[in-house]
Parts: structure tokens; C-alpha cells; sequence
């Protein structure tokens, strides 16, 4: 079981680096993606890692950023917002459709895995991340199809399959469940308002007044796994 520091990202005495997969893991999860990376190579896939373990202070970089107006803005359909238009509760509101509170990223974790199928990208594409890329006529729309009917049997599911009025939907965001199910329980409000109350992220002051709406919207409504004959909180 991952511990309070672990699982707000601020040690990394979870996880594994891997410098030939560009990743860092939890150690169970690494054995697993492992193991599927193999099947799916089998099968003509090039499953590749573009994000896994991200420690707090990676997340606050990119939140940081947004919240100067040094990165883009986007709103929940993709619209960029005028940095200098926005309150800052406005801002905190654009920053969490597309970026976790520093403290209450799965990233944190070591357990969640953003992927493409290498194998499927042309010459010169420029990988967006995108719904898109994964739906019928996307580059990677292969690989999801893999994935629907093979993913459970190495205990990967999608937390963010689903719009639920938090996070957008990321279909490529991938979450080992048997650590990751743990990981969400132990994660409670209290742990992760600690985080934020100890850190020095941009809106911080904001952050804490909406902590317990932020934590139920963009934490704890996630998709559940649904492996078959098998019961997951
Ligand atoms: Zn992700």
C-alpha cells in the first residue's frame, strides 16, 4: 500500500525508473505492462509509454505554467481561454478540465500509463493525444480495440473513459487497478488538503477555500474497473 507521500507524488520510493521504456512505475505495474507490451507486440503493436510517473513537483511545473499564462488555456471543449480574462477561480476552473491539482494526479501513483501505438504513427506525425486519435478511423483506434478485449487480463482499465463532469475523457490514460483501486481508497480528502496546505502552488489560497468540491469532481469520480466476475470499489 502506497503511503501518504507516495501517493500525493512527493517520493518516489514506489517506483522504478526504466530509462529503455522513458518511464518511472510502480513495481507490480511495470511487471504488468510488461507483460501486455509482449502480447500486444505479438500482435503487430508497439504499445509506448509517453507519461507515467509524475512527482509533485512536475505537477505543480505544469500547473505553475497555466496558472502565469506561460502554456495555453483550454476549456472543456477545447477553446482557449484569455489568460488575462480569467479570475483566478475562473482559472483554477479552465486549469483542472485538462491538468490534475498538484497532490491529487494518478500520476502520482506509478500506477497509470498514457499510450500510443508507436507502430501506428506515419512518418512526421506529431502525437496529440486527442479522443479522436483513438476512435474509428484514428491512428490508434487499433490498438483501443486491442485493448477493450485484452486490457483486464493484465489489470489495466480506463479511469477516464467516461465524461463525469471532472476530468475530460482520456481514453489513452491507462490505470493498473489492482494498486491503483487502493491507491484512490487510500487517497482521502484530508490527505490530499494536506498536500495542497504544504506545497507553494499558484492559487493555493483558492485551491484550499473549493478543496472538498475539487477533490469529489477531478478525484474521486473516476470510471471503476469492470473486470468480469469481479467486484472493484
Ligand atoms: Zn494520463
Amino acid at each position: 500500500m502506497l503511503n501518504e507521500l507516495e501517493l500525493t507524488g512527493r517520493a518516489r520510493t514506489h517506483v522504478v525508473q526504466r530509462d529503455d521504456l522513458a518511464a518511472a512505475l510502480q513495481r507490480d505495474t511495470l511487471a504488468a505492462f510488461l507483460a501486455m507490451k509482449r502480447a500486444a507486440e505479438s500482435e503487430g503493436f508497439g504499445i509506448e509509454i509517453v507519461s507515467s510517473f509524475r512527482d509533485f513537483a512536475a505537477q505543480q511545473a505544469i500547473w505553475d505554467r497555466k496558472y502565469r499564462g506561460e502554456r495555453p488555456l483550454y476549456d472543456a471543449h477545447g477553446n482557449v481561454r484569455k489568460h488575462a480574462t480569467l479570475t483566478a477561480a475562473e482559472l483554477i476552473d479552465a486549469i483542472v478540465c485538462w491538468s490534475a491539482v498538484p497532490g491529487g494526479s494518478r500520476h502520482h501513483w506509478g500506477t497509470e500509463i498514457d499510450v500510443i501505438d508507436r507502430a501506428a504513427v506515419p512518418e512526421g506525425y506529431r502525437v496529440r493525444l486527442l479522443p479522436e486519435e483513438t476512435r474509428p478511423g484514428g491512428i490508434f483506434h487499433r490498438l483501443h480495440q486491442w485493448l477493450d478485449g485484452n486490457m483486464a487480463r493484465f489489470g489495466f482499465f480506463r479511469p477516464y473513459c467516461t465524461f463525469r463532469g471532472g476530468v475530460l475523457p482520456e481514453p489513452w490514460h491507462l490505470s493498473y487497478a489492482p494498486v491503483s483501486t487502493g491507491a484512490l481508497r487510500a487517497l482521502t480528502l484530508e490527505i490530499f488538503e494536506e498536500a495542497v496546505r504544504a506545497s507553494s502552488i499558484l492559487g493555493r489560497s483558492i485551491v484550499l477555500q473549493r478543496v472538498g468540491d475539487l477533490y469529489e469532481r477531478y478525484v474521486a469520480n473516476v470510471d471503476a474497473p469492470e473486470f468480469p466476475g469481479r467486484q472493484s470499489g
